[in-house]
């Protein structure tokens, strides 16, 4: 097998092996999020065919915690679809803030991740509330 050059292009990128790596991470999570949105849709809607077997107080907390389950596996599902467009548009692994490189441990954490550490750090901090 012959060796290549590299070109600069090449060099600048990350490791598209890792790249893959990441691709088949993000697509089985991809597929486990939807399957779960999925049954939690039908946990929904089997909990809305009868009110009356259960109080309207736990039904209304189970709505809750159905609904914001619903909404973090859409959020997750999101940022999914949003690595896996970065890999095909060869963005992956370039910070969508600053377009610093990405370090890889942060990756192999979570493939999904958008920031570098100092962006992640700076967004978090913006948008939280302020504790009194
Ligand atoms: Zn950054």
């Amino acid at each position: 097998m012959q060796s290549r050059q590299t070109t600069l292009k090449e060099a600048r990128r990350p490791a598209p092996q890792s790249w893959d790596e990441s691709r088949l991470r993000l697509l089985a999570e991809r597929r486990e999020v939807i399957g779960a949105i999925a049954v939690n849709t039908l946990a929904s809607c089997d909990s809305s065919e009868n009110p009356q077997e259960s109080d309207c107080a736990s039904l209304d907390q189970i709505r809750d915690v159905e609904y914001s389950h619903r909404e973090a596996l859409s959020r997750r599902l999101h940022k999914l679809d949003d690595a896996l467009e970065r890999i095909a548009a060869g963005a992956y692994g370039l910070c969508a803030e600053c377009g610093a490189r990405i370090v890889d441990k942060r990756l192999a954490n979570d493939p999904a991740v958008s920031f570098c550490v100092g962006c992640q750090a700076a967004s978090e901090s913006r948008t939280s509330p302020l504790t009194l």
